[in-house]
């Protein structure tokens, strides 16, 4: 008899993304004369650079060539995209990582879930609420955790409220946790964390030997110099963290695939004897056995971001999310609404008017004024009472959703 793995069943049934869509068409369907805005997935909306579609089709030409065809890659990356990532990521900053602990892979969500394989399911977990719904999910998955309660919370997880009342970032949590998942620049709230705020949770680690493992998928929206675009500019983190990086949202590679985890080779876990372990090599292991490595074309894609013709366009398409990003934030505080985020990251978080629940909001935004965005409690039960805008849209779209936003509520 083949059984299945029952801790799928715990997940709760619908991820947000599906739902969004399913109210978007019924709305279309019903109303084919409407224009619908679409501020809510977090997709990025413009095309690949020249220099970056130019490195891509070269080397997809290289492989069409007998003499300069390649098979199977090293399974961790490319030497000159680890290289090229290292130099300009890291140690240009100051940052002391080597090309040899970074891990090219297909993506942050792969990484982020997969992370979870290489720890014991006796860990506690620690994650934000709201946030990013790939992290509890996954810990789910694993095996480790309970079912979900009426709240809205897994039994073994522990979760850390992100509210205003503590700017976002969450307190240190008085029960001991063991893996805690930090996501800055956040998704969906788009606030940042200090020097000082990610000090606390470096300290928090090494002194109960736990491992922090900090998504910086939105580092390149950072703007402001005293905000860390990484977990290793405080002192301390290389023996207690792992950091993910993506070139979805900083280069447009959501459809093209590619990002990197990086393990340095300081970081240690222990055995339940007590004894310490270097994480990397098993991360190593399970790299090298469960995948093949990222296509030699979109590797060679990717260092092209970091060329000086690529370095330039990937600025330029930035600052234009982050304009869009800084329109809606004016635009949402000229209508009344209380936002947050959008200074160093794509996403604007604004409190809903009247204690509205967020799929009110939701459901009024897309009948009344056909914008559609997304609803904070999608992202956990704090969220309850938001709702996330993204930057990732065209110009004209969201200087028009903002002003029938204007005229809905002011
Ligand atoms: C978009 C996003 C990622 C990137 O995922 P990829 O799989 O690399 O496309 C990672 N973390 C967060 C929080 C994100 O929003």
């Amino acid at each position: 008899m083949a059984l299945i793995n029952e801790n799928y069943f715990k997940l709760k049934a619908g991820y947000l993304f599906p739902e969004i869509g399913k109210r978007v068409r019924e709305f279309a369907e019903k109303n084919p004369e409407k224009k619908i805005i679409r501020m809510g997935i977090g997709d990025v909306t413009l095309p690949l650079s020249p220099s970056v579609v130019k490195a891509f089709r070269d080397a997809v030409d290289e492989m069409g060539r007998k003499e300069s065809f390649r098979g199977y890659g090293p399974e961790q990356g490319y030497a000159f995209l680890r290289e090229a990532i290292a130099v300009n990521e890291y140690q240009n900053r100051g940052i002391n990582i080597p090309a040899d602990d970074i891990f090219v892979s297909d993506g942050s969500k792969c990484d982020t879930g997969n992370i979870q394989e290489i720890f014991g399911n006796e860990n506690v977990v620690a994650i934000c609420d709201p946030i990013y719904p790939v992290y509890a999910d996954t810990t789910v998955m694993a095996g480790k955790t309970g079912e979900c309660g009426p709240n809205g919370y897994f039994s073994g997880i522990v979760y850390m409220p992100c509210t205003e009342n503590n700017n976002f970032v969450p307190d240190l949590p008085k029960e001991k946790v063991d893996l805690i998942f930090l996501c800055y620049p956040n998704n969906p709230m788009g606030t940042v964390a200090t020097k000082k705020e990610l000090a606390r949770w470096v300290k928090y680690a090494t002194d109960n030997r736990a491992i922090i493992l900090f998504d910086a998928a939105y580092e390149a929206f950072i703007s402001d110099p005293s905000i860390p675009r990484s977990i290793y500019e405080i002192e301390g983190a290389e023996k207690v963290a792992i950091e993910f990086r993506s070139f979805s949202k900083t280069a447009g590679f959501t459809g093209v695939r590619c990002a990197y985890t990086v393990i340095p080779s300081t970081l240690v876990a222990y055995d339940t004897q007590g004894k310490s372990h270097p994480v990397k090599p098993l991360w190593a292991r399970r790299h090298s056995t469960k995948f093949n490595g990222v296509s030699y074309p979109v590797q060679r894609a990717a260092e092209a971001v970091y060329s000086e013709q690529g370095k330039r366009e990937t600025k330029e398409i930035i600052a234009y999310y982050m304009e869009n990003a800084a329109i809606m934030k004016r635009e949402l505080a000229a209508a009344g609404f209380k936002a947050f985020g959008g200074e160093n990251a794509p996403y604007v978080w604004a409190k809903t008017k009247n204690n509205m629940k967020s799929w009110d909001f939701f459901d009024k935004l897309l009948k009344e004024a056909g914008v559609v965005g997304t609803p904070g409690s999608g992202f956990g039960p704090s969220g309850e009472g938001y709702f996330r805008f993204s930057a990732f849209a065209d110009r004209t779209d969201v200087i028009e959703a903002m002003g029938k936003i204007k005229a809905l509520f002011k």
